[in-house]
């Protein structure tokens, strides 16, 4: 299942979701150049192509996995296209999200800073049992690394929320992360 689309309106989420097939929107945050749309795109379609991106309005893509236990996760994530710029974006976009995924670059301290930032918006504005992920993008730039992992894994935790060190352009542990987000989600109760 895969499908891409501009997002007009804003829909309510999780609506259609049952005990075995969940749906969620996710949200993906972190200063501009992080690797938020490089994730998404190794995510969804397998691939890195930094050169394709969205320049105007929220985008989404959606993707869907299963599994161990037979159930179904589909994602429907936002990207925000560059309007993390706008400090208006806020409540319209975590509006009904399940996830928020919040990335950093590992060789920038000043978008780890900027995470920590929008970690705190997302415990104040977004829904109480969204479920936090932390990112550490970047990571095979070892040499250039300027944030430890010791230090995403110290806010993590103390924020209550999943860490994991990605690389979109080697695509390690991109799928992990979505496996990992996906294991931590509520699961509605079967009727
Ligand atoms: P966004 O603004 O957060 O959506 O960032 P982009 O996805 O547009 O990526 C910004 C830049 O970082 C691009 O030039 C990408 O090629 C580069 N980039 C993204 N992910 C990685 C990664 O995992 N490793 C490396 N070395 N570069 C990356």
């Amino acid at each position: 299942d895969r499908s891409a689309g501009r997002v007009g309106g804003l829909n309510p989420v999780n609506g259609d979701s049952d005990a075995k097939n969940l749906r969620v929107k996710l949200v993906l945050l972190g200063d501009s150049g992080v690797g938020k749309t490089c994730i998404v795109l190794r995510f969804v379609r397998g691939q890195f192509d930094p050169t394709s991106k969205v320049t105007v309005g929220a985008s989404f893509l959606s993707q869907t996995i299963a599994l161990q236990d037979s159930t179904t996760v589909k994602f429907e994530i936002w990207d925000t296209a560059g309007q993390e710029r706008y400090a208006a974006l806020a409540p319209l976009y975590y509006r009904g999200a399940a996830v928020a995924v919040i990335a950093y670059d590992i060789t920038n301290p000043d978008s780890f800073h900027k995470a920590q930032h929008w970690v705190k918006e997302l415990q104040k504005h977004g829904s109480p049992d969204i479920v936090l992920a932390l990112v550490g993008n970047k990571a095979d730039l070892q040499e250039k690394r300027e944030v430890s992992v010791q230090d995403g894994i110290d806010y993590a935790e103390k924020n209550g929320m999943f860490f994991i060190e990605t690389s979109a352009k080697t695509a390690d542990n991109i799928n992990q992360l979505f496996e990992e987000i996906a294991k931590r989600l509520p699961r509605p109760s079967p009727s």
